[in-house]
């Protein structure tokens, strides 16, 4: 089962990516994650992806490409893929299709997780994440028990490009161009929108029942 959950950032897509990957053995492929991992290494390119992404800009298809397929050949043990962070173009879109066709797999369903832009920015301005292990709090919806430290005891920080300048520049990419990907999906028939203003757990349960249907339980 192959599945993308979109969604403005903020939207929880990450959350509801980790919770399916978890229920249905799945390979969560979080493009944004891999690439912060690259940019805080002694990568060849790290200096050029850090700064692209602290400019909220996005790195190319091509290093993109590069990415996904190293890491998507590492999970013959799983039961598919749920991709978080891409596409964001619609040649991200026929990559990962054609990525997936090379394997002999579909992508099964794009789901677009909704909330609106006030939303967002309110949300990304409040998180929080760990120094350390990465655990991601809300210092208002989702505070860690620690104060300013993460349960692990590392200090918590807010990412560089979390501050409002990026997150409108980050907003106005998303929309841009994922709106056709959005389409794009719709005309492939495998478009499923959600409400992303609502409880994580009945966010999730929308999503199961979806993904049930792909299992052909329903
Ligand atoms: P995110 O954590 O998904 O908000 O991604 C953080 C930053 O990583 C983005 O602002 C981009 O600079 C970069 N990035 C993540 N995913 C992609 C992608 N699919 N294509 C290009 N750049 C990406």
């Amino acid at each position: 089962m192959n599945i993308v959950i979109l969604g403005p950032q903020g939207s929880g897509k990450g959350t509801q990516a980790t919770m399916l990957a978890e229920k249905y053995n799945l390979a969560h492929i979080e493009t944004g994650k891999l690439l912060r991992e690259i940019a805080n290494s002694d990568h060849p390119r790290s200096g050029e992806i850090k700064n692209i992404m602290n400019n909220g800009l996005l790195v190319s298809d091509k290093i993109l490409g590069e990415v996904m397929v190293g890491v998507m050949d590492n999970q013959k043990d799983k039961a598919g893929f749920v991709f978080d962070g891409t596409p964001r173009n619609l040649e991200q879109y026929n990559l990962i299709k054609k990525i997936l066709n090379e394997k002999g797999e579909t992508l099964d369903k794009v789901i677009v997780i909704n909330i609106s832009e006030d939303e967002t920015i309110k949300r990304l301005t409040s998180r929080r994440s760990c120094s350390v292990c990465g655990r991601v709090y809300n210092i208002i919806t989702n505070p860690s028990p620690n104060g300013d430290l993460c349960e692990c005891g590392g200090g918590l920080v807010q990412r560089e490009d979390d501050q409002p300048e990026s997150i409108k520049k980050r907003l106005q990419t998303y929309h841009e161009r994922t709106s056709k990907v959005i389409d794009l999906a719709r005309e492939d028939g495998i478009l499923e929108e959600i409400n992303g203003e609502r409880p994580i757990g009945e966010i999730f349960n929308d999503i199961v029942k979806l993904v049930e249907k792909i299992n052909g339980k329903n």
